[in-house]
């Protein structure tokens, strides 16, 4: 039988990197996969078909990374080349190998899938990176002919640090505007060190800032500068705030002390971790010898959960309304979250809130739940099973029901429109599909889509930037014919 063969038939398995063991990652929050080897990155990238052009996992990428070519050069040994092609289209690499959901998106759908497991493509993405940036591998920007413009980007998340790096690359100046005194946005502020280490965003702001991105931190833009100046002084705005305004459970006592909303719970303790100091609005709050439910079943719950377990409480349950195949997080982080000790409760649906005489929590009234109809996104809607009422106990009770697009009055300085959930407004123009109702700026990520994932945030970034170049050279062609 040919090597193809053997792989087809499964003979040749799918081997994952090695993972702290789960009683020692219970105790901190460093990151829990180790790397690969250069001979673990080898044998992993043995296993791929090099399938052609229209390789699935390159088209199910948001950013359309050359997957195969990437696999080929990293089983060559040939780490520099892999580098250079990775950056030609993604900013982040190996942010999106430790992140990115792949069994969702490039894993999800390879041809070795159901024969001996997908290819690791994430690991050896993030092993590539890794290895080149430790041996001192930099952009390259000496060929880089300079423009005249400046552009304003608002957030530091990977959309706007994307949009940065592409018109860096393309010798556009921009200065980011961050409210946060690091870059980073969610990579940094959400998503826990166990899953990213912060080292990791450390060295990207210093090559961002060797390839001139200028960073105004701890600068909101509304408060600390208005968003007229911003237009004012640059020839373009590109706009990638995040989404910000948790979606509530809607049951009474939802304001009662004990019961937390996800994310400021998740930044705060970053911050702890980073050894930030504490934010007075949002303080840190420990969760040490608690009872812990976490409402919701997406990647922001199995972050808390986990954060939750570290943090020393005695015991940590997810609640969520429909089964398990049906929850939108991560398959990895789920399987991760129950090696920690988490428990599961699922097709449970939250009625309500159940307080002290101090009015404390003390836990929460559930009913059990059957699955129903597909709903409008094709997923069974879950239906109450009458008389299945039952109390969970609680010290403390977070809600992870996921995030909606947050107040941005400072937009109508510049005629930005939002649509009615309050998403940035942009497709009006083909020819620039990331341009808002107003002509020179562009708006990406989770506050024109909703909350999503990095990757998507980045290939937003990407794409405005390159509509961004697009433009200025051609108000500059135009500016051109009418001076002669
Ligand atoms: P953000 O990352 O939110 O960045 C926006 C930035 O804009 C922030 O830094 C914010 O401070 C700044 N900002 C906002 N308003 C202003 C203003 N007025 N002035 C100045 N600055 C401003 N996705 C994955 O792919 N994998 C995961 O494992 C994953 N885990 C997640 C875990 C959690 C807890 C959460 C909440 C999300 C997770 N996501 C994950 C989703 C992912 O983080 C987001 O989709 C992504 O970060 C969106 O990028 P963005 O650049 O649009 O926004
Ligand atoms: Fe390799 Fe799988 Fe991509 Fe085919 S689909 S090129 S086997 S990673």
């Amino acid at each position: 039988r040919s090597a193809r063969e053997r792989l087809l038939d499964g003979s040749r398995r799918r081997s994952d990197p090695e993972k702290t063991p789960a009683a020692e990652r219970r105790l901190h929050f460093k990151e829990i996969y180790r790397s690969f080897t250069p001979a673990q990155a080898c044998e992993a990238g043995e296993r791929c078909l090099m399938c052609a052009e229209q390789a699935n996992c390159r088209w199910t990428c948001p950013l359309h990374n050359a997957i195969p070519d990437l696999i080929r050069l990293a089983k060559e040994e040939k780490i520099m080349e892999a580098v250079e092609l990775s950056h030609r289209t993604s900013s982040m690499p190996e942010v999106c190998g430790r992140v990115c959901p792949q069994d969702r998106l490039c894993e999800g759908s390879c041809t070795l899938k159901s024969s001996g497991g997908s290819v690791t493509v994430g690991c050896i993405e993030k092993y590539v990176t890794d290895t080149a940036l430790a041996a001192g591998w930099r952009p390259d920007l000496s060929q880089v002919q300079p423009r005249p413009e400046r552009v304003a980007i608002i957030g530091a998340g990977p959309a706007g640090l994307a949009c940065a790096d592409v018109l860096a690359r393309s010798g556009v100046k921009s200065v980011v505007y961050d409210r946060h005194p690091e870059i980073g946005g969610l990579l940094t502020f959400g998503i826990p060190s166990f899953k990213l280490d912060k080292q990791v965003l450390t060295l990207r702001r210093e090559i961002f800032s060797q390839m001139g991105i200028e960073f105004v931190l701890n600068c909101e833009v509304g408060r600390d500068i208005s968003f007229s100046q911003l237009l004012r002084e640059h020839a373009a705005v590109f706009i990638a705030p995040g989404t910000y305004k948790s979606m509530t459970a809607g049951l009474d006592n939802e304001n009662a002390p004990g019961v937390l909303e996800a994310l400021p719970y998740l930044i705060a303790n970053t911050r702890n971790v980073m050894q930030l100091p504490e934010d007075p609005d949002n303080p840190f709050i420990s969760l040490a010898d608690k009872k812990v439910v976490v409402l919701g079943g997406g990647d922001t719950a199995m972050d808390c959960l986990r954060t939750a377990v570290r943090q020393g409480a005695t015991s940590v349950t997810c609640a969520y309304r429909r089964d398990e195949a049906n929850m939108p997080g991560s398959r990895k982080e789920v399987k991760n979250a129950r090696e920690e000790g988490v428990e599961f409760q699922f097709n449970v649906q939250p009625q309500r809130i159940i307080t002290n005489k101090k009015g404390h929590v003390t836990g929460i009234e559930m009913l059990r739940t059957e699955l129903g109809e597909p709903d409008a996104s094709g997923r069974r809607r879950p239906k109450i099973i009458k008389g299945s009422e039952f109390v969970l106990e609680a010290d403390a009770l977070i809600v992870a029901f996921g995030f909606q697009a947050h107040a941005m009055p400072w937009l109508k300085e510049g005629n930005v429109e939002c649509d009615k959930w309050g998403q940035i407004r942009i497709g009006l123009n083909p020819r620039y599909p990331g341009q808002t109702t107003h002509p020179r700026v562009f708006a990406g990520g989770d506050a024109v889509r909703g909350a999503d994932l990095v990757v998507t945030a980045m290939a937003d970034g990407r794409r405005a930037a390159k509509d961004i170049v697009d433009l200025l050279e051609h108000q500059s062609t135009e500016a051109m014919e009418v001076a002669s």
